[in-house]
């Protein structure tokens, strides 16, 4: 607390002392609507959420890794429907469409540290029910498979992207055939250090890299398209501070929207408009006396959708806590009209 204390001192003095200091933007409080029962793994568990809106929305599914032990399945109250002992998963991702057995279906991967594997789940859009078709793994050259994330490329190609904390980045093309699951490499990045979150935004082709103690990088998601960056945020260690976990996107529009990015070493999200991924503001999610809901610290992994659900008609961010108040660590659900509300956008 001292040390929040004495940076944002120093920054407001920063302030009046010269004019050309940017703004401070101030830290917004917001707080979650809901919660998610605590995953088993004890220590650092829980890590990164994903959400898969169903055709009825209300039947949507949150996906949650425990990076003890394997995948938790919760639904939208945040009661586990299911629990695959995959393994040390660390990331997850989520699309819809992928062409399996003859039918476009929703495809999430986690990358998986005991077998050093991408592994590939299937969703049965009618039942709800996750499972894990034999071969659906994926060996990764990695010492450690990190973050992953999931582009459903306009030529119908699914991509994964994985990371690992040497700082390497693979682009894998996936495919479902008779010969079973194949993954393609399309590329390998050096992204210079350790990074874990990524996103590929579907409408722009963009790629979204945090680099956890450098900033956000843009890429081409088309690995056609080369590899040049432009770094979006770097760590200035006021707004912006060491490490950067999880990048997700609100999309609206065809190219707007927000980048919402989980920055660890304050228990902030910072929030980026697109399509130029200017920084709008940041906050924090507090404890609610009235819902009982406590707050999120040292946060992890996120995912934010703009699908309208039940109780979330804006959208829904779910962010990871790193200490449940009743002990261990679950993920949390903020209303996304709270976070527009707070941060004026
Ligand atoms: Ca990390
Ligand atoms: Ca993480
Ligand atoms: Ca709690
Ligand atoms: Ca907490």
């Amino acid at each position: 607390m001292n040390t929040r204390l004495a940076v944002l001192v120093v920054s407001a003095f920063g302030l009046s002392a010269c004019a050309t200091t940017p703004t401070l933007f101030p830290t917004a409080e917001v707080t979650a609507s809901s919660e998610t029962v605590r995953v088993a793994g004890t220590g650092d568990a829980a890590d990164d959420p994903a959400l898969w809106v169903a055709p009825d929305p209300a039947r949507s599914l949150i996906l949650g890794t425990d990076k003890t032990a394997g995948l938790y399945v919760f639904d939208l109250s945040g009661v586990v429907r299911q629990f695959l002992p995959a393994g040390r998963l660390n990331n997850v991702d989520v699309r819809d469409g992928f062409l399996f057995e003859g039918r476009a279906v929703p495809l999430a991967i986690a990358t998986n540290r005991t077998t050093r594997t991408l592994d590939m789940f299937i969703i049965d859009a009618e039942t709800g029910d996750v499972s894990a078709p034999p071969g659906a793994t994926v060996p990764l050259d990695f010492e450690e498979p990190y973050g992953a994330c999931l582009y459903a490329a306009p030529d119908g190609g699914f991509h994964a992207g994985v990371t690992d904390k040497e700082g390497a980045f693979v682009q894998l093309e996936l495919r479902m055939d008779r010969d079973g699951f194949t993954a393609i490499e399309r590329r390998r990045l050096d992204l210079g250090s350790i990074a874990e979150g990524c996103v590929f935004d579907d409408r722009t082709g963009d790629l979204f890299i945090a680099e956890e103690n450098v900033g956000i990088w843009r890429y081409p998601a088309d690995p056609d398209m080369g590899d040049e960056r432009t770094q979006i945020a770097a760590i200035d260690g006021r707004d912006f501070v060491a490490d950067i976990e999880g990048v997700t996107i609100y999309p609206e529009g065809a190219d707007g929207g927000y980048l919402v990015a989980s920055v660890q070493g304050d228990d902030a999200y910072a929030v980026f408009r697109l399509p130029q991924a200017d920084y709008v503001g940041r906050f924090r999610v507090t404890a609610d006396p009235e819902t009982g809901v406590d707050e999120t610290t040292e946060t992890d992994g996120i995912h934010v959708s703009a699908a309208a659900l039940p109780g979330f008609q804006a959208g829904v961010l779910i962010v990871q806590d790193d200490a449940d108040d009743e002990g261990g660590q679950n993920f949390k659900l903020v209303d996304w009209a709270a976070i527009a509300r707070a941060l004026g956008l």
